[in-house]
């Protein structure tokens, strides 16, 4: 038979099924280049917004005639931006090394229950800052998993809970041993998140309500970290969240 050029996906031969695999080939080679696109576009924002930051109010410092006051101020904000810029950086290396094709897990055995409660530790001056009271409910489990990447879910989890909480309300940290599988929760009473934008936060990037210039610190790469590395381990995410009520994470690790 003679080729004719382009090939029908519709045949229901051999040559067909090929063609209709490259077909679908092409089609996710062209959307991981969309994807791969629009996140440089979207770093490149995340980094452009901070660098101009830093270079106007370094301009403004120059002046001589400057108050103590506004100084201090002018100071403050590059602080603040370069810190913003350092963890951006930092979440964009860890997102980085979690994509090589290779498995970038160093499992090992250690205590589940004692690094959750260092996490919680660890932001005790946030909780403390915002009256929040964490409360922990923690089975003794060891575990093993990365313990480096899943400190990070922890703390992404904890950070995310606090940030989006009003003061004076309560956070709740549950770790339940199962048979084959480890349960943990985190359970906070904050601002919640409508159910139509609840597809889209473990996207990169993806932040809900807040424009990127909003005083509320964050990257929304937070999430894609979390997912991520909860699904390197094999295990699930849920959310379950309310608008105005407040947000349950919940994540099944199997003991492998
Ligand atoms: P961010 O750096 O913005 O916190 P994340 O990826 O961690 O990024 O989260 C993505 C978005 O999901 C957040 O910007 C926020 O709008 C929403 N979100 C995450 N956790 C919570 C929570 N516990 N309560 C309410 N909203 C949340």
């Amino acid at each position: 038979e003679q080729f004719t050029g382009t090939l029908d996906i519709h045949r229901k031969d051999e040559i067909g099924q090929l063609a209709h695999s490259f077909q679908k080939m092409t089609e996710r080679l062209s959307e991981n280049d969309r994807i791969r696109k629009e996140f440089i576009s979207d770093v490149s924002h995340d980094f452009q917004s901070p660098l101009l930051n830093i270079k106007g109010y370094a301009d403004l410092l120059k002046n001589e005639d400057l108050s103590k006051m506004n100084r201090k101020q002018y100071a403050a904000v590059i602080q603040s931006e370069t810190e913003r810029l350092s963890s951006l950086t930092k979440q964009l290396l860890l997102l980085t090394s979690l994509d090589q094709l290779s498995s970038p897990l160093h499992p090992k055995s250690f205590r589940l229950d004692e690094q959750i409660k260092e996490t919680v530790r660890k932001y005790r001056w946030f909780s403390e800052e915002k009256e929040i009271a964490v409360s922990m409910e923690l089975d003794e489990v060891a575990f093993t998993g990365d313990p480096a990447f899943l400190e990070k879910v922890w703390e992404n989890l904890l950070s995310n809970a606090l940030k989006y909480t009003e003061e004076k309300s309560a956070v709740d940290i549950i770790l339940t041993d199962g048979e084959d599988q480890v349960k943990i929760e985190v359970r906070d009473e904050g601002i919640g998140i409508a159910q139509e934008h609840l597809p889209r936060v473990f996207d990169r990037f993806y932040r809900v309500d807040v424009s990127r210039t909003s005083k509320t610190e964050g990257t929304g790469l937070g999430l894609s970290i979390v997912q991520q590395v909860v699904q390197l381990h094999q295990g699930s995410v849920y959310i379950d969240s309310e608008k105005g009520v407040g947000t349950t994470f919940t994540i099944v690790l199997p003991k492998l």
